[in-house]
């Protein structure tokens, strides 16, 4: 076991253990922060330390490899109200095992591969990317859905097996909808609900056929370019 330094995996709360590499994936025991006060009571070093675990939770990828971090978790008990505590740990979604980090890289990569892939890359398996995506797809369409770009990017991604329409505003730089296909007439409906649609200037597409008949009908106004490159 070598000594390492602590910030090591910028994650400055966490004391680094050990460290073991394998081919693809990279483990890490940490020791989580000391807690400062009882989580029941609030009576500040009247704990004694009372039984510990590993647990593996999953970090950003380094250098191509998966990050597992085991943190030993303590449980104390407080000698004020008699209770047993496991403190909440810092930079952790602890429902999902993951670090924040982690958690937030695994939103932005669902939008650019399939699940089966970043599942693959981070070492999470593919229903908890899944229902990582989800969550901020729902999140997405529930407060963008109305929004009317000036120029509006319909594009597609392949995921789930599955190919998948999707609107941009390219002056924002955010997402307005994911389509569940990329049929000609469940575009056409998408763009027949946007509100304002007269102001929609420029689109920016590819040339998918029925992506074009389905803006040529519902917007007639608007200008037709096609991407330099396709990312
Ligand atoms: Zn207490």
């Amino acid at each position: 076991m070598t000594s390492l330094p602590d910030n090591i995996l910028h994650l400055p709360e966490y004391h680094v253990l050990a460290t073991k590499m394998e081919e693809h994936d990279l483990h890490y025991q940490v020791e989580a922060p000391e807690p400062l006060a009882c989580e029941e009571c609030g009576v500040e070093s009247e704990f004694v330390r009372f039984g510990k675990r590993d647990v593996a939770y999953r970090d950003l990828p380094i250098h191509g490899r998966r990050v597992t971090l085991w943190v030993v978790r303590r449980r104390y008990t407080c000698r004020a109200c008699g209770r047993t505590f496991r403190p909440a740990l810092p930079e952790m979604v602890d429902d999902h095992r993951m670090t924040r980090r982690l958690y937030n890289h695994v939103e932005k990569e669902a939008f650019n591969h399939p699940y089966a892939y970043v599942a693959d890359t981070t070492g999470l398996d593919e229903k908890t990317v899944r229902e990582i995506f989800k969550k901020k797809a729902e999140f997405l369409a529930a407060w963008h859905r109305f929004e009317t770009p000036r120029c509006l990017g319909i594009d597609e991604l392949y995921l789930n097996r599955r190919y998948r329409c999707i609107l941009t505003n390219l002056e924002e730089r955010t997402l307005l909808d994911l389509l569940p296909g990329r049929q000609q007439d469940a575009v056409t409906r998408r763009l027949m609900s946007m509100t304002e649609r007269h102001q929609v200037e420029i689109v920016s597409m590819d040339m998918w056929k029925p992506y074009r008949r389905a803006v040529q009908a519902v917007l007639p106004q608007a200008r037709i370019v096609v991407p330099e490159f396709n990312q």
